[in-house]
């Protein structure tokens, strides 16, 4: 395992919310969330919305402070600790790039791209001439495929595609040199027939940069794709996490392999549709508030597996083979072996039957 470039450890974020009589609560968006980011990897955090993976990212991009836990960068604690929250060094805002999934809304619209572009290489090189300004100008573009430069430099946002305008902002990310990059769903909003085009663009540069990437997702298909390694979140929380393939073919928690067989994949025999099993498992319960998460296994309302103990006590962390956990109780039963012998629409049916509601 190689030392990260980033990491988070065991952070958490609560936000206090106030309705609209006055009363306020805790949202706990994310708990006890832990990830190592190290260069030439892309990890996927995937999930449903709501589940945290958001949140997770500007935690570590440090627009949120953590409430707990830590964020370290090259090993040293940046925040959290009781670290003072100030205003982030540029020596952060440089190695650590946040790519919105909105490109509409990552640029200026009022400005072209040169001077979209210009004004990070400025921000982070400082004094530059007029050609050493176009030279990287250019080189940029290039990088990410928007060549010849001088059809681009000086169009304005809404004169591109949605990908063009996103290969922009990835252009302005990599115009500070930074050492890792975190993808906030940087292609959900892109037309299905360039995301394929998007998600080489990363791999390319975490190939020639060896950038570390953290790749935010609902899209477990697209993560498989990209991705080295996978985390699973759910309700707040990481609930699995291990090398993709493995991961994908075999989970190890209901919850992955409820997402799993949600995905589109060709390879499969059964036909399945995300609204369907998904709708399925809210019929066992509905999706958690984080205001006030079940107690125990937050999935336990949906998940068709779950025991007494998954109602109230929170399960342990499985450590598998090849650097995999999971956090269910069916391992600590040495039930897991039940996971493959199932889909879970069949389980979610099974449950249904015995335990009509
Ligand atoms: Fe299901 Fe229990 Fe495992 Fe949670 S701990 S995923 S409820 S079996």
């Amino acid at each position: 395992m190689n030392e990260p470039v980033l990491e988070a450890v065991d952070v958490a974020k609560h936000f206090a919310v106030a309705n609209s009589v006055g009363d306020s609560s805790v949202v706990r968006a994310v708990e006890g969330a832990s990830i190592r980011l190290e260069p030439g990897r892309i990890t996927a955090v995937v999930g449903e919305s709501g589940s945290g993976k958001t949140t997770l990212a500007r935690l570590l991009a440090r627009f949120y402070e953590p409430t707990s836990g830590q964020i370290r960068l090259d090993g040293v604690t940046v925040a959290g600790d009781g670290i003072r929250r100030s205003t982030v060094p540029k020596s952060y805002r440089k190695a650590v790039q946040l790519i919105f999934q909105d490109p509409f809304g990552s640029l200026n619209p009022l400005h072209r791209v040169r001077h979209n572009l210009e004004r990070a290489v400025r921000l982070h090189h400082g004094r530059l001439g007029r050609t050493e300004v176009d030279r990287r100008l250019a080189s940029l573009l290039e990088r990410v495929s928007l060549t010849p430069a001088s059809d681009y430099l000086d169009k304005f946002p809404h004169e591109l595609s949605g990908g063009q305008r996103q290969r922009v902002v990835i252009a302005r990310a990599l115009a500070v040199e930074p050492r890792v990059l975190l993808g906030d769903e940087p292609i959900s909003m892109l037309d299905v027939s360039i995301r394929l085009e998007m998600l080489n663009l990363l791999d390319k540069l975490r190939r020639e940069d060896g950038l570390a990437l953290l790749y935010i997702t609902h899209d477990i298909a697209s993560a498989r794709y990209l991705c080295d390694d996978i985390v699973v979140m759910y309700a707040g929380q990481m609930v699995e996490a291990g090398p993709k393939d493995a991961v994908i073919s075999d989970p190890q928690h209901p919850y992955t392999k409820l997402l799993v067989e949600s995905s589109p994949d060709p390879h499969r025999t059964t036909a399945t549709d995300r609204d369907d099993i998904f709708g399925a498992a809210d019929e066992l319960g509905e999706p958690p508030s984080l205001i006030d998460p079940p107690p125990g296994c937050r999935f336990h309302p949906r998940c068709p597996f779950a025991m007494e103990k998954c109602r109230t006590t929170p399960p342990p962390r499985a450590q598998l083979a090849d650097g995999r956990w999971a956090d269910c109780w069916l391992h600590d039963e040495g039930r897991a072996d039940e996971l493959a012998h199932a889909t879970m629409t069949e389980r979610i049916t099974r449950k249904l039957t015995e335990e009509p509601r």
